[in-house]
């Protein structure tokens, strides 16, 4: 029997091996799914994995780069859920085409002007409540602030200040704390809370101060208590009038 055994052990060790470069290959398929599937809303990925000439040039070694699969399709998904908000492909490549992800490790979370968005470990690193929506939160916030970018004037890309999308609600507060910082950051904020509600849930349940309170909205003669973290009437309203302008024309 002992015998028996060693003979099969090479086979039984192989089987692992073939399930990783399946388990591979088949990652490396649907990556490229998942990147035809962006560019359908014309939104792109730099595509940091692949095979490389190493050192000498005399034979070629398997970069991974910092993207994960799960990562590429969270992206996805946050693109998807932005193109639902906007409703259609179309009101989606209007407001956000031209966008290109790119992944960095240490680095900042960002949107940089001309579409380059840079994604930070830390943005998939997210835990608790977080886990599920944070990074897709982040993700539809820094594409609202291409779209913001993408409506401002020549001076203004020039400059890469904001554009002319963001705008000041003088009788309401942004809808979270990072949303108060300016009016880009209000848009952007005011966006990730219209595409995901679940946001403001979170902020809620995670119960710091600085989010969690009660304004009184005053309109003329009339005061309305609104529970903050959220998007106040004019703040939720002006959002889905920036929506709803991607339809004109289609
Ligand atoms: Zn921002």
């Amino acid at each position: 029997m002992r015998s028996c055994v060693k003979v099969k052990l090479p086979i039984q060790a192989s089987i692992p091996e073939i399930r990783v470069f399946g388990r591979w290959f088949y990652a490396k398929l649907e990556a490229n799914a998942v990147l035809e599937a962006l560019k359908r809303y014309d939104v792109h990925v730099k595509v940091d994995w692949g095979w490389v000439l190493g050192i000498g040039g005399d034979q070629t070694i398997w970069n991974p780069g910092l993207w994960q699969l799960k990562e590429l399709n969270t992206i996805l998904q946050a693109v998807e859920d932005f193109a639902a908000a906007a409703g259609s492909v179309e009101a989606t490549q209007k407001a956000i085409g031209g966008a290109i992800f790119e992944r960095v490790g240490q680095g900042t979370t960002a949107h940089w002007g001309l579409g380059r968005i840079t994604i930070a470990d830390y943005t998939f690193a997210q835990s608790g409540l977080r886990t599920w929506l944070g990074p897709k939160i982040a993700i539809v916030h820094e594409l609202a602030h291409y779209w913001d970018w993408k409506t401002g004037n020549v001076w203004s890309k020039a400059l890469n200040h904001s554009g002319h999308i963001v705008q000041n609600l003088p009788h309401e507060i942004g809808p979270t704390f990072w949303g108060r910082t300016n009016p880009a950051e209000t848009w952007a904020e005011d966006v990730a809370g219209f595409v995901y509600p679940g946001y403001f849930a979170i902020l809620k349940a995670e119960g710091k101060p600085k989010e969690n309170f009660v304004v009184q909205l005053q309109y003329g003669p009339v005061v309305i208590p609104l529970r903050m973290p959220g998007l106040g009437p004019q703040h939720s309203s002006y959002t889905a009038r920036q929506f709803q302008a991607l339809r004109v024309g289609e």
